[in-house]
């Protein structure tokens, strides 16, 4: 069973209800979101009979669902969109959408310093940059780990950016969420369920990402995951889904999943459009599509030097490559379902 509170529910009238719940020998469990307070009931076997809850002022809705998923669809959490705000007034899934660029990994200091320069100096606010990297080789560079940290704290300080980095196991979740904005948990460990769980435990902002053979039902479980332990505040993205091995395409990105997930679930869809190509070239394409298709923001990896990267530097677009991509972003906002929103100097 599911209590959904009504907007601006007090502390005391939710703690009533939570003691309503336990003294009637179930277990109740709080989800706090920016557009509600629900109340998760668990250990129930048979239908709770709600007319024991009359007494309690605050409820808005009381809904019955024996299914295996119940905070994922919109319609049983009242039917309205989760904005999720990370900070320096960005919110995701209200009327912008929002460019989080940078590189594939954080190289030196340096580097990321020359990015968020550049990238704050085009109005854009969240940086990325992997700390971590799940690669797909033992082999391949794996991230700076811990020195990285230092090197986002600063620009993220310096240039007043929004920070997402990716979380790979519990060690580099708790020190991320003392330091990035956002948490992100990368394609392949969508299915991570013990990591999504801390992750619903924490109070971050997290973007998962679908994985590569994920069907939406798929990810949904992953979502439930997270939202069953508390944590309302999740930005979804598509990064393409595997369909052929051995053919020139990496992943294809689900354009069409994009409108059924909006029209399904309650939290924001951005695309992330450099993981699906491995070909810059292909990035400017893909990006007005997702823009066509009512996305909440764009995920596109950008590098100082994409031909010396150290991860991901085929799909990497430089300087120049993201200014060109820009401008063609600026002619499709005002088609786009959401125009995007770049900031100004002193924003
Ligand atoms: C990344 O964002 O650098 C990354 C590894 O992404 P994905 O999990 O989508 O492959
Ligand atoms: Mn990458």
């Amino acid at each position: 069973m599911l209590i959904v509170m009504r907007l601006g529910a007090t502390k005391k009238q939710i703690l009533e209800v939570v003691q309503g719940i336990e003294q009637i020998g179930y277990e109740a469990k709080i989800s706090k979101g920016a557009q509600r307070s629900l109340i998760l009931v668990h250990g129930n076997i048979g239908y709770i009979d709600e007319s024991y809850f009359k007494k309690y002022s605050g409820i808005r809705d009381i809904i019955h669902i024996s299914k295996r998923l119940k905070l994922v669809y919109k319609e049983n959490v009242g039917g309205v969109d989760s904005v999720v705000d990370i900070g320096n007034n960005i919110r995701f899934n209200e009327k912008y959408s929002h460019i989080i660029a940078g590189p594939c990994s954080v190289e030196s200091k340096d580097m990321i310093m020359e990015t968020a320069d550049f990238l704050h100096s085009r109005g854009i606010r969240i940086m990325r940059g992997g700390a971590f990297k799940p690669r797909t080789s033992p082999y391949s560079f794996q991230g700076l780990k811990e020195k990285a940290l230092e090197y986002i704290a600063e620009a993220a300080h310096k240039y007043n950016m929004k920070f997402v980095s990716e979380a790979v196991d519990e060690y580099s979740l708790s020190l991320l969420s003392e330091i990035v904005d956002v948490i992100q948990i990368g394609a392949r460990n969508m299915q991570n369920y013990s990591l999504l769980k801390k992750c619903g435990t924490i109070d971050k902002p997290i973007l998962l990402k679908r994985g590569f053979t994920s069907s939406l039902d798929d990810l949904y479980v992953s979502l439930e995951y997270i939202l069953a332990e508390g944590n309302q505040r999740i930005i979804v993205c598509e990064r393409g889904i595997r369909v052929f091995e051995g053919t020139k395409q990496r992943s294809i990105i689900d354009l069409l999943g994009i409108s059924d997930f909006k029209e399904e679930c309650h939290l924001p869809m951005i695309v992330d459009t450099s993981h699906a190509t491995r070909d810059r070239n292909k990035v400017p394409g893909l990006t007005r599509a997702a823009m066509a298709y009512g996305c909440d923001g764009l995920m596109i990896e950008v590098h100082p030097d994409p031909d010396k990267a150290l991860s991901d530097g085929p799909q990497s677009l430089s300087f120049n490559d993201f200014d060109m991509l820009l401008i063609e972003m600026k002619k499709m906002s005002d088609l786009a379902t959401k125009p995007i929103k770049f900031f100004k100097e002193d924003e």
